[in-house]
């Protein structure tokens, strides 16, 4: 799921922001459009790096702060900033990432190009506890070889208790940068824990009854979620984020899933040419595992912008838990 990115791109892009940012006040840009800052606002001015830190921070920035998202039908891996991320960024007060070697490149790349010394980053993924992270691939081409074998699984927004240790991170940085409204900060964080809180006591119960609790997912995106629904993990049919698996890696997921009878794959929605999953899935079905299934998991990489509220994840994690309780025995 990660397109791969020559360096030479991200220099290019590099130079391209740089440039446009060096531009835009010969230009007199800045001036009201949708993915401008509002003129009017008093409040913090808050830049988030993807969907999901977008609607945390909405939900606690309420009408005290803006926010903005960098990323929306461009997900983290393959996203390269434009002139419009420039400009936000340009007179943005924080910028929240995920980290966890997901969007720092992108954070570093957007305050240079910028110019805006006073951005204060926020690296949300550094409050999980360590001993909480699980080892993953590393998503980067960092344009060289250095291997990342003990790089930390990035995905912690697909869990929501970890969903709740960053919003939790969001509201102290919001009381820092805005401290007349910190009160209402505390207020508003507290009820978005208690609906994320919500999401998972349903979803734990909604999956309470399932006696087979394994699948092999596309990619390697689900192991918080997976930890926190109780679910297993029995294989990946991407290793490698983006690659299709060779003939081996195929065959080895294969017998794997026959032998265990693991019978549900899941898939994302984002990637409609889901091949190595629906060979898997018709290998499985013609060796004899008839009731193999797919089931759509969104790893909330990417959003549409116009369904992008405050409530997208809540709506978008709840389907996701339903798709799965529909799916499951
Ligand atoms: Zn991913």
């Amino acid at each position: 799921m990660v397109g791969p990115r020559s360096s030479a791109n991200r220099v290019l892009a590099g130079t391209f922001v740089a440039v446009l940012a060096a531009l835009l006040p010969l230009l007199g840009l800045g001036c009201g459009t949708d993915s401008d800052w509002p003129k009017d606002h008093k409040g913090p001015k808050v830049a988030v790096s993807f969907a999901p830190l977008y609607c945390f921070a909405s939900n606690v920035a309420g009408d005290d702060a803006v926010v903005r998202s960098m990323m929306t039908t461009t997900g983290p891996h393959d996203f390269n900033p434009t002139d419009i991320e420039a400009r936000l960024i340009r007179n943005a007060n924080l910028l929240f990432i995920n980290g966890l070697d997901l969007d720092e490149e992108l954070a570093t790349k957007l305050q240079r190009g910028s110019g805006n010394k006073s951005l204060k980053v926020i690296n949300l993924g550094a409050r999980i506890p360590a001993d909480r992270l699980l080892e993953g691939e590393c998503h980067h081409d960092h344009g060289h070889d250095h291997p990342h074998e003990h790089a930390s699984d990035p995905h912690i927004w697909l869990s929501p208790d970890f969903a709740v240790i960053m919003t939790e991170g969001i509201r102290d940085e919001l009381k820092v940068a805005d401290p007349s409204n910190a009160a209402n900060y505390d207020r508003r964080a507290a009820e978005y824990v208690a609906k994320l809180r919500k999401l998972k006591a349903d979803g734990v119960d909604l999956l309470k009854d399932k006696k087979d609790r394994r699948l092999v997912t596309f990619h390697e995106s689900l192991a918080y979620f997976a930890k926190d629904f109780g679910l297993t993990i029995e294989g990946v049919v991407q290793k490698k984020p983006g690659s299709e698996p060779n003939q081996d890696e195929l065959n080895q997921l294969l017998k794997k899933c026959r032998d265990g009878k693991v019978r549900l794959i899941a898939i994302e929605p984002q990637y409609t040419a889901n091949t190595s999953a629906e060979t898997v899935l018709n290998e499985l079905r013609r060796k004899g595992l008839a009731d193999a299934a797919a089931v759509e998991i969104d790893p909330l990489e990417t959003a549409n912008p116009a369904a992008l509220t405050a409530d997208w994840y809540e709506r978008k994690m709840r389907a996701n838990i339903e798709e799965l309780a529909k799916a499951m025995k």
